[in-house]
């Protein structure tokens, strides 16, 4: 189990690392996430969900639909986030990246984006050098936004690190980004994701229409044929974890999945993912890490 999420960890810190490098002014988002994509494939790992791409004030669960036409640009900042399994042990990491190239921001503006990007970099460090068996996941909250605010910055209240179990990318328990009334104790053995996101906004998100990231919920019977087999095909192939809109075109024409995935959501048969946007517009930065609880401290998989 722990070979395995230490396999898991290197592809994620491999993949993440050699994605980080093409972060330049004109890469279309499809390709930076079908990089990632096929780089786990390669690497001997599974998708354990998919590659999530966020810009500036959108701050996650954005991936590519087919034909994305959208473009990096220079000064963008970039959130790549990205997770791998190995025998259904995921690793989970995010970094945040300032596209390169030309120089379409002011110097103030670049100046602030790398002041966010440096305190989400701060608050993981100080949020991993809390964790160990014992440690209430409040006190970690409290870590995180007090480092976070110290800097001038805001946490964002409603997004959360969580815990990892085989096959299952959001298990129990919810490791907060502030200081909050949760009781739970960290256990030698845990597996957590934690990842603060910062923002000079008010430090909340909301959902946006777009939906492009959806997962299996519970089976339901449809009297369309097409929704039918679209299901099977979730079922069968990704029973446990997310997946995208993209990986089903794939196997189906996309108008009529467009109706048997409205028809899936609807019922609760699949739960979709909106993605998520701060809610005043401002810019956020985000940095993730998966960590194994020790007695005396934790052990980062994803560095
Ligand atoms: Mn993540
Ligand atoms: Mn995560």
């Amino acid at each position: 189990m722990i070979e395995s999420y230490e396999k898991a960890g290197k592809i994620v810190s491999k993949v993440r690392n050699d994605a980080s490098k093409l972060i330049n002014d004109g890469l279309a988002i499809i390709d930076l996430v079908e990089f990632v994509e096929n780089e786990i494939i390669k690497e001997g790992g599974g998708i354990a969900f998919p590659c999530n791409v966020s810009v500036n004030e959108i701050t996650a669960h954005y991936t590519s639909p087919p034909n994305d036409e959208n473009i990096i640009t220079s000064g963008d900042l970039v959130k790549l986030d990205l997770g791998a399994e190995v025998n259904g042990y995921i690793a989970d990491s995010a970094i945040t990246i300032i596209a390169k190239g030309g120089n379409d921001l002011s110097d103030d503006e670049t100046n602030k984006n790398e002041s966010l990007i440096e305190a989400s970099d701060a608050a993981l460090n100080v949020a991993i050098s809390t964790v160990k068996a014992g440690v209430e996941v409040k006190d970690i909250g409290a870590e995180v936004e007090k480092t976070i605010t110290d800097l001038g910055f805001s946490p964002i209240r409603n997004l959360a690190g969580h815990s990892l179990e085989q096959w299952n990318l959001h298990s129990g328990l919810s490791i907060p980004n502030v200081k909050d009334n949760r009781g739970e104790k960290l256990e030698e053995g845990d597996v957590l994701a934690i990842e603060p996101f910062v923002t000079d906004g008010v430090g909340y998100v909301v959902d946006i229409p777009t939906v492009n990231i959806f997962k299996f919920l519970k089976n339901r019977s449809f009297r369309l044929q097409y929704t039918k087999k679209v299901l099977n095909h979730i079922k069968r192939n990704y029973p446990y974890l997310p997946f995208s809109f993209r990986w089903l075109t794939e196997e189906f024409n996309s108008n009529r999945l467009n109706n048997s995935i409205r028809e899936l959501s609807d019922s609760m048969a699949i739960y979709p993912y909106h993605t998520l946007r701060e809610k005043s517009g401002a810019w956020v930065a985000q940095k993730e890490h998966t960590v194994i609880v020790e007695k005396e401290g934790c052990y980062i998989t994803t560095v």
